[in-house]
């Protein structure tokens, strides 16, 4: 049996815990980042540069408050068996096509925010082009052009000393409530691994929601240096682990 590098997290912690929110939704302009800050906690959004330019002063603000701004695509291009995602569609696409509108997408963010992203968030978890015999993993155009790439509604926490940062798992939060974020970080921290979480709306609305409540009280248990729990943005944490990689 292979033995397992030992892997130490900054300052003695158990866990690194990432909060990551997508598709620039207003309410986490309006509710997520004032509830982020309440403790000081930095987080990364996952846009399009679209959704940028119509809040652009806010979303430089969020950025110039420590935030990670990562890339979500230009078009959200997911599966066409989504009703609303009909004009750019995954099983219409190649890997140099999705390769092309991620660079795209990166030049844009640039020119809006002057900071290029080195993160990026499979729209809709989804991570192939194609379909039947010519379907591909895109997955290779993401290693090439960023430090990591996010999923959604993994079943499988990171483990830093093996995962593949092209192809993070992440763990949705929205509708989670807190007692059960908690317990997931917990079951994380006896193995030390990393959870990224994902979210959408920042409000009471009933779907794709966490609650401003939640996310303070999970930023404030984060933050508490009893809890031995290191939050911080994707790309902070993916540097860590890149880097205390051997060779
Ligand atoms: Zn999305």
């Amino acid at each position: 049996m292979a033995a397992i590098p030992p892997f130490a997290w900054p300052r003695g912690a158990r866990v690194a815990v990432s909060l990551s929110f997508d598709d620039a939704r207003p309410s986490q302009l309006d509710q997520g980042v004032p509830a982020l800050a309440r403790s000081g906690t930095r987080a990364t959004f996952y846009v399009s540069p679209g959704r940028v330019e119509e809040r652009l002063a806010d979303w430089r603000q969020a950025l110039a408050a420590g935030h990670e701004i990562g890339n979500h695509s230009l078009r959200h291009t997911c599966s066409g068996n989504f009703v609303w995602g009909v004009r750019n569609v995954l099983e219409n696409g190649t890997v140099e096509q999705m390769e092309e509108e991620l660079a795209e997408a990166n030049r844009r963010l640039r020119e809006l925010l002057e900071v290029t992203p080195v993160t990026f968030a499979y729209p809709c978890g989804q991570t192939f082009v194609g379909r039947g015999v010519n379907r591909r993993s895109y997955v290779p155009a993401v290693a090439r052009l960023f430090l990591a790439g996010r999923g959604f509604r993994e079943e499988f926490q990171n483990r830093p000393d093996f995962c593949d940062l092209a192809a993070l798992g992440g763990t949705e939060m929205d509708g989670v409530p807190f007692e059960r974020l908690v317990a997931t970080i917990e079951q994380a921290a006896a193995h030390g691994l990393w959870v990224v979480f994902v979210g959408h709306d920042v409000s009471n609305l009933p779907r794709q929601c966490v609650t401003p409540e939640t996310l303070e009280r999970l930023c404030a248990w984060c933050q508490d240096p009893a809890h031995g729990v290191w939050i911080d943005t994707v790309a902070a944490v993916a540097t860590h682990v890149a880097a205390a990689r051997p060779g």
